[in-house]
């Protein structure tokens, strides 16, 4: 089924399905777990519009390709342009929604590809590599700075993390974003993932939760 961005309650959001902006390794204790240093400024990488994918019911990992690894992130709806230098409030109420997404990776595959000094695509970009949850409307108000999010594994908690433990936090990153790649409405940016990543497999039940929402879905 083709994918198409929806609102919590069911209603299609009435915006395109574009890109896909990720950054990489923006909580620290996530760079220590992989080895790697505290980035200097944000490591950005893109995924297709083709690897967006419904969060729920279920989602589907690609099979015979080593393990692919859940990273669960905090992942926001575009909803105007935002392009070249931005100001933070420009930049906040280009937000139209907020959900919680996996940037799915397949850890081994990247890990070659990393030794090979190859680009990641091969690890990060397949269809269904992020899957999204319905979005949240997000209100003028709501603070992005406190926002607490945590993934379950068939009951056992595996990830939990706070946006105000982001290297970079939301706002910035955006306005980051926009002098790299012009963010177009139905554009979605995916801010990274805290400590905690691991396999998942066939049948693995998930719950995603950030603040008081969450979404339970499985492994097809
Ligand atoms: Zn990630």
């Amino acid at each position: 089924m083709t994918y198409q961005h929806q609102w919590q309650d069911g209603s299609p959001v009435d915006l395109p399905v574009g890109k896909v902006v990720c950054v990489g390794r923006n909580y620290a204790a996530h760079a220590k777990e992989l080895g790697h240093a505290v980035p200097e400024t944000p490591i950005l990488f893109l995924k297709p519009a083709t690897a967006l994918a419904s969060l729920q019911p279920s989602f589907s990992i690609p099979s015979g390709r080593g393990s692919c690894h859940h990273e669960t992130e905090i992942s926001l709806l575009i909803g105007r342009t935002l392009s070249g230098h931005v100001d933070a409030a420009e930049a906040r109420v280009a937000i139209a929604g907020i959900t919680l997404g996996l940037d799915l990776t397949l850890r081994d595959v990247q890990n070659q590809l990393k030794q090979q000094g190859h680009p990641w695509e091969m690890a990060k970009a397949f269809d269904g590599a992020a899957p999204m949850g319905s979005f949240m409307p997000l209100s003028a108000e709501a603070s992005l700075t406190e926002l607490s999010l945590s993934l379950s594994v068939n009951g056992e908690l595996r990830q939990q993390g706070r946006s105000a433990d982001m290297i970079t936090g939301i706002v910035p990153l955006l306005q980051f974003i926009a002098q790299y790649f012009t963010l177009q409405p139905g554009d979605v940016v995916m801010t990274g993932t805290p400590e905690g990543v691991a396999a998942l497999q066939a049948g693995d039940a998930l719950v995603l939760t950030l603040g008081e929402q969450s979404w339970e879905t499985y492994v097809r």
